[in-house]
């Protein structure tokens, strides 16, 4: 890895991101308001990134000699996903400095890793086991029982990669659906809501946090999230102190998001991370028109070596994705006072596909986290 001296970028400095998608496009944009230039780096040529960049390379992640040219003509990289291949992130980070670090991306990428490194900060997740075949998974069920949930370690999103198993019958078709890969086993949690964390660390070490946000899904996809969430004062600061604890544990410097799920008062313990995602979150593009500074500018702060910004909330918000035919809706949220409309220039719509987002801003009420 690079030194881990400070430098504070100066505006006119070049920034590059690995990964075309609308994360990297909405970084791009924060970016350019504070005077950098943008260079992506991502295979697919028509990605919506491209479009906002000074430089785009449509390359593939083992590329090396892209990869070279890439790390020349930039100061610091970033990534928009966290499945950057190892191999590409050790290449880069051997020549240039790379945030959020290497360590950040390994936990994120393998949920056991993620498990085990949240057991060693003493953050509370599901009961869960190593599973590496059949006979584990029926090991494991006999101890975790059931309603319990098999998540593939690597390369799961929005659902894909998992398999809820309801009774014990249903062990094998579980592990057939996950095609047999490494995985965990997980114990269900009758959890009661939902809500993330999007916490900002920088190179001195300084961490500012938004108010966690409620996420609701749909056929596995966020489809809003509310802020403020309706939690009580207890758990939005257990929430944030286990955000803190796990970026600073992993001496994370951009924007981390954390999702955790919140049980019922009288349940034991009430609260639980599930996952960790190193980079800029979609539970927190409403951070972008109901704070001062948004997840986006405060990510680039943070990687360039500047202070961050204010993260205090001056509304309420709904931020609402918009996802494959939903895109057509966007003439009657372009009319409406009260939304602003963030498409990402995709080309194509797509069953599943996020094409944009509506933040709806709202005057903020008082503080719900008063109910205990
Ligand atoms: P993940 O890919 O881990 O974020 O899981 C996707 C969704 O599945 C979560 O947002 C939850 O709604 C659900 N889920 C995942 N793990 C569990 C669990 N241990 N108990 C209950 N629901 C879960």
């Amino acid at each position: 890895m690079m030194n881990k001296s400070i430098t504070t970028l100066p505006p006119g400095s070049t920034i590059g991101i690995l990964g075309g998608g609308q994360l990297g496009r909405m970084l791009a944009l924060a970016a350019s308001r504070l005077g950098f230039n943008i260079h992506i780096f991502c295979p697919d040529a028509n990605s919506p990134a491209f479009k906002v960049a000074a430089k785009s390379y449509s390359a593939e992640y083992d590329d090396e000699k892209a990869l070279a040219e890439f790390a020349r003509h930039t100061d610091v990289i970033t990534y928009e996903f966290e499945n950057v291949p190892a191999d590409t992130a050790a290449f880069l980070s051997s020549r240039i400095p790379l945030y959020p670090n290497e360590q950040a991306l390994s936990v994120a990428q393998d949920r056991l890793a993620e498990r085990r490194f949240l057991a060693a900060a003493s953050i509370p997740t599901a009961a869960y086991a190593s599973i590496a075949s059949i006979e584990d998974l029926q090991e494991a069920i006999s101890k975790i029982g059931t309603p319990s949930v098999l998540k593939a370690c690597r390369l799961g999103y929005d659902g894909k990669g998992q398999a809820v198993i309801k009774k014990p019958d249903d062990i094998s078709g579980a592990w057939k659906k996950i095609s047999g890969v490494p995985a965990i086993l997980e114990a269900f949690i009758p959890f009661e809501r939902e809500i993330s964390v999007i916490i900002a660390r920088s190179q001195t070490g300084d961490m500012v946090a938004y108010d966690p946000g409620e996420n609701r899904h749909h056929n596995h996809i966020l489809d809003e999230t509310l802020v403020p969430a309706d939690i009580s004062a207890d758990t939005q600061n257990k929430a944030l102190e286990f955000a803190r604890k796990i970026a600073e544990s992993l001496e994370y410097v951009g924007i981390l998001g954390v999702e955790m799920f919140v049980c019922n008062s009288s349940a034991h313990d009430p609260l639980y991370v599930n996952e960790i995602a190193p980079r800029v979150h979609n539970s927190g593009h409403w951070t972008q028109d109901a704070c001062n500074t948004d997840q986006f500018e405060q990510h680039i702060r943070a990687i360039c070596g500047w202070p961050l910004g204010d993260a205090a909330r001056h509304s309420d918000a709904k931020m609402k994705n918009l996802i494959g035919e939903d895109f057509h809706q966007w003439p009657q949220y372009a009319a409406r006072a009260d939304c602003n409309l963030h498409l990402y220039g995709k080309l194509n719509v797509r069953p599943g596909r996020k094409m944009g987002h509506v933040n709806q801003i709202m005057p903020k009420k008082p503080d719900k986290t008063s109910r205990n």
